[in-house]
């Protein structure tokens, strides 16, 4: 469990940003009249009060107590009950429930895979789970009886390394999440940016490779097929079967099953020393940096913070990434270029930012 300690202030820390300007439009009661007050008093829990993060992913599900400096006081987890939306609506009552006992819980925040609209009401999609359209946020806050707010996964860890990580108070952040794919996540000015229709960021599929390999988006080519922990399995599948010499140890691995070989097993090998390993990360990096060059032309960040299991590897998967992007940035040794750091949250920063970004909201909109 990771458990952040609270540091320095972040640099020019402009504060989380209201989204919506619907706060405004409340009128908070004249100053001294006991709805000033209770408002007031609303404000003072709300900034203090503890959340509950939910992270809903393919095979479990994971929540957490987190407070407002973005520490995980209580933990719980279950498995993914099926696609059934009530199911998993179920689980997350149940999780809610048993960590709530003996706290405060200001709100919940859900993250999950896929589309949520710019309200953070209504599930437009989702990959792992049956949700289409789905009205989640009124259901759980009726089961709830608190404040809820839906975000995308990618989008919670983004800010959760903004807020507590390797993002801090970073004025042009963008986070890449790499793990069977990329999700991708942009603050800026303190403001989490979801382009016109809440579903920005989707830079796994920027077509990287014309005409190459097949997406699951339907498409052919694009990043996440190059640069995620699938496509490294991929490659050492490949690479295996063909017999080569060089693929000796990975075959060694999985008692010479070339189909049962994964990004995390090259990542294993890569890290006790084994060269092939090695060479294939060293390959996933570079594309990983060519994509991010990518993104410095359209987006030009301060920093790119790179998380998601693959981030195990570390620099042997960040290093050569920062070699192709400094070789294919556009205007280079003409301009300045954006750092590229490892995330500093590990695999909580979903349920860590899904929580924080639910209590900020919240308080918004109350
Ligand atoms: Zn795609």
């Amino acid at each position: 469990m990771h458990t952040p300690t609270p540091g320095p202030e972040p640099r020019s820390q402009p504060g989380p940003q209201p989204r919506t300007a619907a706060w405004r439009r409340g009128t908070p009661g004249r100053p001294g009249s006991a709805r000033a007050g209770r408002l007031r008093e609303h404000l003072r829990l709300g900034r203090k009060g503890l959340a509950i993060g939910v992270d809903i992913g393919g095979t479990k599900v994971a929540a957490g107590v987190v407070d407002a400096e973005g520490r995980i006081l209580r933990e719980a987890r279950r498995s993914t009950p099926g696609n059934d939306p009530r199911a998993v609506e179920q689980v997350i009552v149940e999780l809610v429930e048993e960590l709530g006992r003996g706290h405060r819980i200001w709100s919940v925040g859900i993250g999950a895979a896929g589309w949520m609209d710019l309200d953070g009401a209504t599930v437009l999609f989702s990959p792992h789970l049956a949700w289409r359209n789905e009205p989640l946020r009124d259901n759980l806050q009726r089961l709830l009886r608190r404040p809820v707010l839906l975000t995308n996964d990618a989008d919670a860890a983004g800010w959760a390394e903004w807020r507590f990580g390797a993002g801090r108070g970073e004025s042009r952040l963008v986070c890449i999440t790499l793990g069977t794919g990329i999700g991708g996540a942009m603050v800026m000015d303190g403001r989490l940016e979801r382009g016109r229709f809440g579903v920005a960021g989707e830079f796994g599929h920027q077509i990287i490779m014309p005409g190459g390999h097949r997406c699951e988006c339907g498409n052919r080519g694009c990043w996440e097929q190059y640069a995620s922990g699938n496509a490294l399995g991929r490659e050492a599948r490949e690479l295996a079967s063909a017999n080569s010499p060089v693929a000796q140890e990975l075959l060694k691995a999985v008692d010479g099953r070339a189909d049962l070989i994964t990004g995390v097993i090259v990542t294993e090998l890569a890290k006790a020393g084994n060269a092939t390993a090695r060479e294939l990360l060293e390959d996933v990096g570079e594309w990983l940096g060519l994509g991010l060059a990518n993104l410095a032309a359209a987006l030009d960040p301060g920093t790119f913070v790179i998380g998601g299991g693959l981030c195990d590897a570390g620099e042997l998967l960040v290093a050569p990434a920062r070699k192709a992007f400094a070789r294919n940035l556009t205007g280079r040794g003409f301009r300045p270029a954006a750092g590229i750091e490892l995330a500093a949250l590990g695999p909580n920063a979903g349920l860590i930012g899904a929580a924080d970004l639910s209590r900020v909201s919240s308080r918004m909109h109350s």
